[in-house]
């Protein structure tokens, strides 16, 4: 395991980029101290495949939340797939499902997720109670057979349930969940994930600049130790495509500094950014604002005794 990034809680410091370090001294993993958030797709929009993309990784959005030994998948995009046939190795026997929205990119991986079709398992899909179209709808027209062979096995055997913007919910074991609306063409929701004082905040599909809910955004995240937030683009790109939903790194940095976050994650990579544009974007990050990454397949963020930990692992991808 390579640790890419350490940060001390609250106090960012530029000299551990970079850093390697014995995992087994820095990471609590697969223990009920566990607080991690692993990337499973990190890609936006379209999974990509090929040379250029396989550092970083080709998925559509994916995330796994370990928390109190308990596991919360943030949306079900083509890294899916990999996350499923991982949980049921594992023997995870049951998931909370938060889906920001129901784009194709954050949705094309649950007719695939192997433990929606597992008698032993039990999966609780949240979802935005304001949304124009339940859930289960989507996910119903999606896995009719003229588009999927099982049909919707996997929407029936799944439990729905609904999260308000601006609610928060008990799921148990010390853990809450919190929405918050975003800015994005057919609305989205955003979560924050808090168990033993600590939080992730997923800001992603997001545009910024409608000020109201940019306003929002910002008390939603305040006080946040991880923000992955939607850098589809960049400062630079990002003109010609306002209105198209997604924001930049540099609004996301900027908004992790205004919250006090210890780190924040560069995540829905634009299908044609390619690993060595990612890493270019990370170093000038890191040169402006310690703590800023870039999500890749595999990379997990954790929790330790005095901060945050982004390290590469191997996905297991068979
Ligand atoms: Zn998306
Ligand atoms: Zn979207």
């Amino acid at each position: 395991m390579q640790v890419l990034t350490r940060v001390t809680k609250h106090v960012a410091s530029a000299d551990v980029m970079g850093r390697r370090e014995r995992a087994g001294d820095l990471m609590q993993t697969g223990t009920e101290a566990e607080f991690s958030l692993r990337f499973w797709g990190v890609r936006g929009s379209l999974p990509v495949t090929g040379p250029s993309t396989l550092r970083y990784g080709g998925n559509t959005t994916c995330m796994e939340i370990t928390a109190a030994g308990r596991t919360i998948i943030v949306d079900c995009g083509t890294g899916a797939h990999w996350l499923g046939k991982d949980l049921l190795a594992r023997g995870i026997g049951r998931a909370d499902l938060l889906m920001t929205h129901t784009h194709l990119d954050h949705i094309t991986g649950f007719p695939l997720f192997a433990p929606a079709y597992s008698p032993d398992f039990d999966l609780v899909c949240w979802a935005c109670g304001d949304a124009p179209r339940p859930i289960a709808d989507t996910l119903r027209s999606l896995t009719a057979q003229a588009i999927w062979p099982l049909g919707p096995v996997a929407v029936d055997r799944t439990e729905f349930r609904t999260i308000r913007s601006g609610e928060g919910i008990d799921l148990g074991d010390g853990i809450t969940i919190r929405a918050q609306r975003l800015h994005h063409p057919g609305g989205c929701i955003g979560f924050r994930i808090e168990q033993g004082g600590s939080a992730f905040a997923i800001v992603s599909d997001h545009e910024h600049g409608d000020d109201a809910i940019d306003q929002e955004v910002a008390e939603f995240v305040r006080g946040a130790d991880v923000i992955v937030y939607d850098a589809t683009y960049t400062k630079a790109d990002y003109g010609g495509h306002e209105g198209w939903g997604h924001s930049t790194w540099e609004q996301g940095a900027a908004l992790a500094t205004q919250a006090g976050a210890a780190m924040v994650v560069m995540f829905h990579h634009a299908p044609e950014r390619t690993d060595d544009q990612l890493d270019a974007l990370v170093e000038a990050a890191g040169g402006r604002q310690p703590g800023v990454v870039a999500a890749m397949e595999g990379a997990r963020v954790v929790r330790l005794a005095d901060g945050y930990t982004f390290a590469y692992e191997e996905p297991s991808l068979g």
